[in-house]
């Protein structure tokens, strides 16, 4: 399976050597120090070894090509080394992790060195990582144990590996590596899942008060929006109601103003003075007429009193005149001469006192007896003047029947008079009753028609206030609708106008509107705290945060689901190597024993598995799942066991080096035998080995070779006897190791 070798500045390696491998066993022979272990570290090499101490080296720079007296140092170095892939068993692992086998005859894998340090890796020729080369490794159970590569100084290093070291040994052996390499991977998985699932809890934890705050505000926004969409239906209907009010009673009060200017138009304008001269125009000439006709009156009764009074005199007289003799004369019965201007000073005073009192204005009771007091007074006076005679007797012996003549035609004349003057006064009385009863007639017209003039009066003022408060209530009501208005500034940020039209809901009555209006005003409070914003940014912010919500759980699902089975694959994984790795041992042990018999003709050898107790840092970082295996404190291990022929001795390190190198062989032949590896390089493993045994060795190669392809690096004659092919290394003066096959004859002449 491997076909060549090719080691360009690889330690003692200054040029480019090549080894073709055409037999199963290949025998590199030569001088000591000539460059023959150089070999089989380059193999190391390329297989992607990385600790230096196995490489024999301080640093990477110990592995470039140092140079030599005559050759200059290399600062590059390149090891290739190619495999036949007819069978096309190598794979390598694609992205997904899926193995697939790389389709090439010859596949070269090389690993190059710079003296600045890069290291590059190549399959075919094209870059690649470590990994890839371990990948590719590993699909023909090349591990990074090297337990396939033996160094010199190293033929008993099964026996001096610890049990750790040696189980992985064994796993690389018996193929097993590629679980462990799937179970890592895996666990690194697990790891990041686990981590994935950390940060996104977090994330989550982050996120959930946020969206809790949002889903709050959304709850509210869509409160306010129900609140929002109720004010504006009740805001509208309690508009339409207040304004159906409103002009209702504009209405009312306008048909009632109306009535009430008509009515007040048809009450004319009352021309008050006018009607008063009127009434006056109207009223005093017969007023006056039935002054003149009362004095004229008054006149004739005061002429009659004199006429009676002059009569009655005149009667006595003329008794006196008819009765004779003694009489007792009364001084007033005396003859009283009175001159005419007396007489008319008299006359005058009296009419003109009469006349004062019938022009005067005031005709109560009360003055007009007073005047008359007066007047009577002055009668009084005026009579005593002419009275202030005594009584006397005396005696009458005169003739006086011409005054008797004379009195009585006096008499007669005084009754004409006071006839006339009763006929005069009669005519005047009636007369007087006319205009009195015209007078009446007046006053009661002019009486009625104040009564009436007063009563409109009253009424007209009644209307003008009536007026005045219907014009003021209409005031009010114009305040009303501008109130109204003032009042739908305030609500109109808050309402959706869309629903002005469908609103169909009962009218709200007079008594409840200021109810309504207070619990319009409560609801415009609550969207006043809500405040106006349109929600629009917090909708869309909740939405958001919700999907990154949804997202999260939906990722963490998948993780958790996806931990669930890298769970179980990993159990699954750890199960079949459990399984494999006994069955492995099982199958080691059988070839083990026979291998073990042959080399020590008896006896018997086995591996047993081991618990070792792992240190406290390994059980932490031990993943879960592996609890039903018992050892999760514990580490497998591999213990060895021989028991030599005739011998009691068990113990390991009581071995003798050949014993040990025995027991070594006889076991990494014997795990090379149940799941065979493309090849072996063993560096001088039978330099313990005596000639027997040298013998044995010799023919445990032979049989191994069946299956293995072996490269040996041997001082020893009889190994050399069983290669096919011989490839010397020599060095020259100019230090550089060169490489030439030969034959077997030579072998032994290059190998001294
Ligand atoms: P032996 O039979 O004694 O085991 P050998 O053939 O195995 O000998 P090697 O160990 O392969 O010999 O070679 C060792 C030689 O390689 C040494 O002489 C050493 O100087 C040389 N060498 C090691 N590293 C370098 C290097 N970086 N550059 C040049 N020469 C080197
Ligand atoms: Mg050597």
């Amino acid at each position: 399976m491997l076909k060549s070798l090719e080691i360009t500045g690889f330690k003692s390696f200054g040029k480019k050597a090549v080894i073709s491998i055409d037999s199963s066993i290949t025998a590199v022979v030569g001088p000591n120090g000539s460059g023959k272990s150089n070999v089989v570290e380059s193999v190391r090499f390329v297989l992607g070894e990385q600790s230096m101490k196995s490489l024999r080296g301080k640093g990477q720079a110990d592995l470039l090509f140092k140079g030599s007296k005559f050759v200059n140092s290399a600062n590059k170095l390149k090891v290739a080394i190619s495999f036949d892939n007819k069978k096309r068993l190598l794979s390598l692992a694609n992205d997904s992790g899926k193995n697939i086998s790389l389709d090439f005859d010859l596949v070269t894998v090389a690993r190059e060195l710079y003296a600045d340090g890069k290291s590059v890796y190549s399959i075919q020729g094209s870059e690649v990582r470590l990994k890839d080369v371990s990948d590719l490794l590993s699909s023909v159970h090349i591990g990074a144990s090297g337990h396939h590569i033996i160094s010199q100084g190293e033929a008993d290093r099964l026996l001096s590996a610890n049990v750790r070291e040696r189980r992985s040994m064994i796993d690389d052996a018996l193929g097993l590596r590629v679980y462990e390499v799937r179970i890592r991977d895996a666990e690194r998985k697990l790891d990041k899942a686990k981590q994935n699932i950390a940060e996104i809890e977090a994330a989550r934890r982050e996120l959930t008060p946020h969206l809790k705050f949002l889903e709050k505000q959304v709850q509210k926004l869509s409160e306010a929006e129900e609140a929002r969409r109720e004010l504006s239906i009740r805001y509208f209907n309690y508009e339409k109601s207040a304004k159906e009010l409103i002009s209702l009673k504009e209405n009312t009060l306008r048909t009632e103003l109306f009535k009430i200017e008509t009515e007040l138009s048809s009450y004319k304008e009352e021309p008050d003075t006018e009607n008063e001269n009127l009434v006056e125009d109207e009223i005093s000439p017969i007023r006056e007429a039935m002054m003149r006709i009362s004095g004229e009156k008054m006149a004739l009764l005061r002429t009659r009193e004199t006429l009676e009074r002059n009569l009655g005199r005149t009667e006595g007289l003329i008794e006196a005149l008819r009765t004779p003799k003694t009489k007792h004369v009364n001084n007033r019965e005396e003859k009283v001469i009175i001159t005419k201007s007396e007489f008319s000073n008299f006359c005058g005073l009296i009419n003109s006192e009469l006349e004062a009192i019938i022009d005067g204005s005031d005709f109560n009771q009360d003055s007009v007896i007073d005047s008359l007091k007066s007047l009577t007074n002055k009668v009084k006076g005026f009579l005593s003047k002419y009275n202030s005679g005594k009584e006397e007797v005396v005696e009458d012996e005169t003739d006086n029947s011409v005054e008797l003549n004379n009195a009585l035609s006096i008499e007669k004349d005084l009754k004409d008079q006071i006839q006339k003057n009763i006929e005069t006064i009669s005519i005047i009385e009636k007369d007087e009753d006319l205009i009195r009863i015209q007078l009446n007639k007046k006053e009661a017209e002019i009486r009625e028609r104040e009564a009436s003039v007063y009563k409109s009066r009253i009424e007209r003022t009644r209307l003008n206030a009536e007026k005045s408060r219907l014009e003021y209530d209409l005031e009010r009501v114009s305040g009303d609708m501008a109130m109204l208005k003032e009042e739908k500034a305030i609500f109109e940020p808050f309402l959706v106008f869309s629903l002005e039209s469908d609103n169909n809901v009962t009218p709200i009555g007079k008594d409840m509107l200021q109810t309504e209006r207070r619990a319009l005003e409560r609801i415009r409070m609550k969207l006043e705290d809500v405040g106006g914003g349109s929600g629009g940014d917090i909708v869309k912010e909740y939405e958001t945060a919700q999907e990154r919500d949804e997202y999260l759980r939906k990722e963490l699902n998948d993780l958790n689901g996806s931990i669930a089975s890298l769970l179980s694959l990993i159990n699954e994984l750890r199960s079949t190597v459990r399984t494999e790795f006994s069955k492995g041992i099982d199958k080691i042990n059988h070839q083990f024993s026979d291998f073990f018999k042959a080399m020590f003709g008896g006896g018997n050898a086995f591996l047993s598995l081991v618990a070792e107790l792992k240190n406290k840092s390994e059980i932490e970082e031990e993943v879960e799942g592996e609890e039903e295996s018992g050892l999760t404190k514990f580490e497998r291990g591999v213990e060895i066991h021989v028991d030599l022929p005739n011998k009691k001795v068990k113990e390991l390190n009581m071995l003798s080096g050949g014993e040990r190198s025995l027991v070594s062989i006889a076991l990494l032949f014997a795990m090379s035998q149940v799941n065979p590896p493309p090849f072996l390089v063993l560096d001088e493993t039978d330099a313990a080995l005596d000639e027997a045994n040298s013998r044995r060795y010799g023919d445990m190669l032979e049989r191994l070779s069946s299956s293995t392809q072996l490269l040996v690096v041997t001082h020893n004659r009889e190994t050399m006897s069983r290669a096919g092919t011989i490839y010397g290394v020599t060095m020259s003066s100019d230090a550089v190791s060169k490489l030439l096959s030969i034959e077997f004859n030579d072998a032994i002449k290059v190998a001294k």
